[in-house]
C-alpha cells in the first residue's frame, strides 16, 4: 500500500463532469490499495473571477479580505469532489487549509508555508477516507486566512506530502507532462520523462507555470518524489527527481517564458555610493520582487540610470514609489513599459558552453527582434523584449536549440 498526495488543477476540475473524472481516478488509486490524500484548485477561471468582483467594488481593496474572498474557490471544489466521491462509495471528507493545520506567514496573497501538522489529515487516513484538501490557502498565527499565491495549490499538495511522506505528489493537470517549452505557444515541443529538481526549478521561476515555483523547492528541500501527470489521459507523465537521468548531451533543457513583466527606470540620479540600495529600498519595503537590474553610467557627467523588472501586476505601485524616489534623488525622470515579456533558455550544461549566447542573440536578430535587457546565470540566460515578439522568439529559439521532437539535439 502506498500513500499518494494527488493534486488536480482548475481545468481538471472546471466542471462537474469533470469532477466526476477525478471522483473515478481517485477512486481507481483506492480500489489498487493506497491511500490518496487530494488536493484540488479552485473551478478554472474562478480565482479571477472572484479578484474581478473585487476590483470591481475597490480596486484597492485589503490583501487580507482578498484572501478571505479568493480562499472559497478551492473550498467549493472541495466540497464538490467529496459529495462526488461519496456518491461513487467513496469514503471521503474535505478540508480546508486552517482544518489540516496549514501555518504560514502573514504575507498575504503570497504567504509562505511554515509547516503543516498533521494529525488531522491521519486521524482520517486512519479511518479510511479520502481527505479531500482545499489547496492554495492556509493560516497565519493570527488566525488569518491566507493564500499561497497563484498556482499555490500546488505548493499545498508537495508540503502535504512532505509533512506525511508520501510516496509521490502527482500534480494532475490539462498537460500530460513538463515540456520543452509551453506546448501551447510550440506545438512541436518535446514531453520530457525526466527533469532534475534543478531545471525544474529554473523552468519555473522563468515562467513555466506549468508548476508553481514553490511546489518545487519545497519538493527539492523535502526530497518529495514530484509526477506531472494528465487528468485527461493515461501516462507515465513526468517525473521531478535529482537523478540526472536524461542529461546525457543536451545543454539546453527547454525555453521558458513569462508575459507578466514590466520595467521601470530611473535616469540621472547622482552616481554615489548605496544610490542603487536608495533606489530599491522601498521597492522590497512594499513587497514587491524586482527581477533583471541593469545600471548604466553616462560616464562624464557623474550620473546613472537604473532598470530593473517586476511583475506587471506590481507596475502602477513601483512607478509611483520610484516617483517619489526621483524627487528625492533629485534624479531626472522615470519612465516604464509595461508591455514586456521575457524569454530564457534554461539548461545545467550551459556554464561552460559560451556558444549559447551567441545562438539565443543572433536567433533572435534574425528574426527582427530587439533584445532589451539580458541577464544571465550558470544556467540560464534571459532576454527582456517587447510582448508582441513572445511567441515569436520562443519558437525561433526552441528551434535553434534544436528541441522540437522531431529534430535532434544541435546544442
Ligand atoms: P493547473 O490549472 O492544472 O494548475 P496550469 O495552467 O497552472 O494548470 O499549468 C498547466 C499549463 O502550464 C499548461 O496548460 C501549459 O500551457 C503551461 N506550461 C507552461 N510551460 C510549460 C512546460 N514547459 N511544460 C508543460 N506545460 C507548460
Ligand atoms: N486557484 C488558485 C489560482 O488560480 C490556485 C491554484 O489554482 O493553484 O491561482
Ligand atoms: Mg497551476
Amino acid at each position: 500500500m502506498a500513500l499518494y498526495v494527488q493534486k488536480y488543477g482548475g481545468t481538471s476540475v472546471g466542471s462537474i463532469e469533470r469532477i466526476e473524472a477525478v471522483a473515478q481516478r481517485v477512486k481507481c488509486t483506492r480500489d489498487n490499495g493506497h491511500q490518496v490524500v487530494v488536493v484540488v484548485s479552485a473551478m478554472s477561471g474562478e480565482t479571477n473571477r472572484l479578484l474581478g468582483i473585487a476590483k470591481d467594488l475597490d480596486d484597492s481593496a485589503s490583501r487580507r479580505e482578498i484572501d478571505v474572498l479568493i480562499a472559497t474557490g478551492e473550498q467549493v471544489t472541495a466540497a464538490l469532489l467529496s459529495i462526488a466521491l461519496q456518491k461513487i462509495g467513496v469514503d471521503a471528507v474535505s478540508m480546508t487549509g486552517d482544518q489540516v493545520q496549514l501555518k504560514t506567514d502573514s504575507r498575504h496573497g503570497k504567504a509562505r508555508i511554515q509547516c503543516v501538522e498533521t494529525e488531522n489529515i491521519q486521524r482520517q487516513l486512519d479511518n479510511d477516507n479520502v481527505i479531500v484538501v482545499a489547496g492554495f490557502q492556509g493560516r497565519d498565527e493570527d488566525n488569518n486566512i491566507t493564500t499561497l499565491g497563484r498556482g499555490g495549490s500546488d505548493t499545498t499538495a508537495v508540503a502535504i506530502a512532505a509533512a506525511l511522506k508520501a510516496d509521490e505528489c502527482q500534480i494532475y493537470t490539462d498537460v500530460n507532462g513538463v515540456y520543452t517549452t509551453d506546448p501551447r505557444v510550440e506545438p512541436r515541443a518535446r514531453k520530457l520523462d525526466h527533469i532534475t529538481f534543478e531545471e525544474m526549478l529554473e523552468m519555473a521561476s522563468l515562467g513555466a507555470k506549468v508548476l508553481q515555483i514553490r511546489s518545487v523547492e519545497y519538493a527539492g528541500k523535502y526530497n518529495v518524489p514530484l509526477r506531472v501527470l494528465s487528468s485527461f489521459e493515461e501516462g507515465t507523465g513526468t517525473l521531478i527527481s535529482y537523478e540526472d537521468v536524461k542529461m546525457e548531451s543536451t545543454v539546453i533543457s527547454g525555453i521558458a517564458f513569462n508575459r507578466d513583466e514590466a520595467s521601470l527606470t530611473i535616469s540621472g540620479v547622482p552616481d554615489k555610493p548605496l544610490t542603487a540600495a536608495n533606489i530599491l529600498t522601498p521597492i522590497g519595503d512594499a513587497d514587491i520582487d524586482v527581477d533583471v537590474i541593469v545600471q548604466n553610467s553616462h560616464g562624464s557627467d557623474g550620473l546613472i540610470d537604473l532598470t530593473f523588472t517586476v511583475h506587471r501586476d506590481d507596475y502602477r505601485a513601483a512607478r509611483k514609489l520610484l516617483e517619489h524616489t526621483c524627487t528625492e534623488l533629485s534624479a531626472k525622470d522615470v519612465q516604464g513599459n509595461d508591455r514586456i515579456a521575457k524569454i530564457s533558455v534554461v539548461g545545467v550544461g550551459m556554464w561552460n558552453h559560451p556558444g549559447v549566447a551567441k545562438t539565443m542573440f543572433e536567433t533572435l536578430g534574425n528574426e527582427g527582434i530587439n533584445i532589451q535587457l539580458i541577464s544571465t546565470s550558470e544556467i540560464k540566460i534571459s532576454v527582456i523584449v517587447d510582448e508582441k515578439y513572445l511567441e515569436l522568439g520562443v519558437r525561433a529559439l526552441h528551434s535553434a536549440f534544436g528541441l522540437a521532437a522531431d529534430e535532434n539535439c544541435v546544442n
